[in-house]
């Protein structure tokens, strides 16, 4: 059995028991390498503590657990697989403030800055991830037991035919860091509910909110194998778990660069089916009608939520000739209002950006816009001292060859252009090999109906950005990936359809 650890952050709260091994067979076992990695604390830079290091073969112990898992799984009614999903949501909300806590200290989140979510405001980790992650747990446990169970039909005299949608058995699933426990949640929910085993390897740069919520699944009284995390990175346990001949099915959120490797991985292993959660360079596409005071609050939860580092962030906005200057000007003095410091500062809009790679990678895209002649409206350079925080940043007079432009950034960055006609908006927000997510603003119901059919992306929001309900599936159309989580449509893309014919 690997050792627990009691963290004392500076704010004066303290984790206590924090597991240091890898989470196999409802136990927190030590690594076979014995190799061990550091989580760092965004806001100073400082190692948080160390935890085990999966590689293959911790991948071929997991696996093997989750599948004695799974025939344990099996043999659970749905009835009782919903209570137990159910008594978990419960357990997480009971420990939401502990849950949070560690998120803000690994993520560099704000723990409690309110976030103002179209007219709903929400706590940021607290809130919009733990809220969040509660939600999908009910609303999965809610599933469990109310599957279709098929098709049924006579099709002639004599033979009857019925469909049947069974579980993969072990699903294979690696996470990102921008919502460690989110994204965790996203995945597992629905798999677990649609009754397979999971092994799921989260990011090497926030590995610790997955391994206490690991407590709680047994806590919960889950069966021993069911869930199984992996801390570890992408290139050694991640690509085991792609490759792995007895995971069936793999579902993946991060970067469309590493979804490429997977889909190769499972090209050259076992053909396994693969699911994409990837990248966004999300538009926001403003009006002359809109009302201005809505569209920029929109404007900034799309670009500066969780610090910009979020798959649908809203980091191109096209602004309508009409209200072009005004429209600057009032997101500047916006821009000016947001506070940008320590995670957990009561008055925290912004914190830190996950990691020293990530915060160099965003100032480099900032000198790129700069070298290559956008205009730097607002922002684009360090806070403070030490820890990673960033500016909220401004461009405007952009190209649409501008990297800037293409690529996303993952930092609180936006590139601001104008258009003329509803066409010209629809033409300039497709003008991307994204398609995740878009925003329209307009109070005119043909413009945003148009707008809404002619932008390709998974998911519309009009009036609004960044909403997100675990009912309502979201996933990518382009190189933002295929496949959904949430809804109905996540509990499909963990089974497989068996049509059974019978002679009468
Ligand atoms: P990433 O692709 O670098 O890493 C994601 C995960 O994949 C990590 O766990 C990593 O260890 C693992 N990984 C890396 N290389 C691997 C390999 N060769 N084989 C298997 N696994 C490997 O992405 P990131 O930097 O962690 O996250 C940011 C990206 O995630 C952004 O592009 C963002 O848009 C995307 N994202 C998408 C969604 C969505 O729902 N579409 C949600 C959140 C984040």
């Amino acid at each position: 059995i690997a050792e627990f650890v009691t963290l004392h952050h500076s704010s004066g709260r303290v984790f206590e028991n924090v597991p240091t091994g890898l989470f196999i067979n409802n136990e927190f076992v030590p690594s076979k390498s014995g190799k061990k990695f550091d989580t760092i604390d965004p806001n100073t830079g400082n190692v948080i503590m160390s935890v085990y290091e999966a590689d293959a073969s911790d991948v071929n112990v997991a696996v093997e657990a989750a599948k004695k898992g799974f025939e344990q799984w099996s043999k659970i009614s749905p009835r009782e697989r919903s209570d137990l999903l159910y008594k978990l949501a419960e357990l997480i909300y009971r420990d939401r403030e502990i849950l949070a806590g560690i998120e803000a200290y690994d993520n560099g989140k704000p723990y409690s800055q309110f976030v103002v979510l179209m007219d709903e405001y929400m706590i940021q980790a607290l809130g919009a991830d733990l809220n969040f992650v509660v939600e999908h747990f009910k609303y999965f446990a809610g599933a469990a037991d109310k599957l279709n169970h098929g098709r049924h039909i006579d099709i002639r005299e004599g033979v009857h035919a019925y469909t049947r949608p069974e579980p993969y058995g072990v699903v294979g699933q690696i996470v990102p860091w921008n919502f460690p426990l989110l994204m965790l949640t996203w995945k597992i929910a629905p798999a677990l509910a649609a009754g397979n085993a999971v092994v799921l390897k989260t990011s090497e740069k926030t590995p610790l909110s997955a391994l206490k919520l690991a407590q709680l699944i047994v806590e919960a009284g889950f069966p021993p194998g069911v869930v199984n995390f992996l801390s570890g990175f992408g290139p050694s346990a991640g690509d085991a778990i792609a490759r792995h001949p007895d995971i069936h099915k793999v579902s993946f959120t991060g970067s469309t660069a590493t979804g490429r490797k997977i889909l190769a991985a499972s090209a050259e292993s076992n053909l396994k089916k693969v699911s994409l959660e990837l990248g966004g360079k999300s538009p926001n596409v403003v009006f002359n009608d809109a009302k201005l005071d809505e569209a920029i609050l929109a404007c900034r939860v799309g670009y500066s939520f969780n610090q910009g580092q979020v798959c649908c962030a809203g980091t191109r906005v096209f602004v309508q000739e009409g209200i072009y200057d005004e429209f600057i000007a009032r997101l500047k003095e916006d821009a000016a209002k947001i506070k940008v410091g320590n995670s957990f500062d009561a008055d925290t809009d912004v914190g830190p950006l996950v990691d020293k790679l990530q915060f160099d990678r965003v100032l480099s895209y900032v000198e790129e816009g700069k070298k290559a002649g956008a205009h730097l409206e607002f922002g684009g350079h360090r806070i403070g001292t030490e820890g990673y925080y960033v500016s909220p940043t401004i461009f405007s007079n952009v190209h649409e060859d501008m990297k800037i432009v293409k690529e996303e950034i993952f930092g609180p960055v936006i590139v601001i252009d104008k258009f003329s006609t509803l066409e010209d908006g629809i033409a300039k927000a497709n003008n991307t090999e994204f398609g995740l997510a878009a925003s329209v603003h307009t109070t005119n119901v043909s413009t945003y109906v148009r707008a809404a059919n002619g932008i390709q992306a998974g998911t519309i929001w009009v009036n609004t950005h960044n909403q997100l309900y675990a009912g309502i599936p979201f996933g990518g159309y382009k190189l933002s990936g295929h496949g959904r989580d949430g809804g109905y449509e996540a509990l499909q893309e963990y089974t497989q359809l068996k049509s059974v014919y019978v002679a009468l």
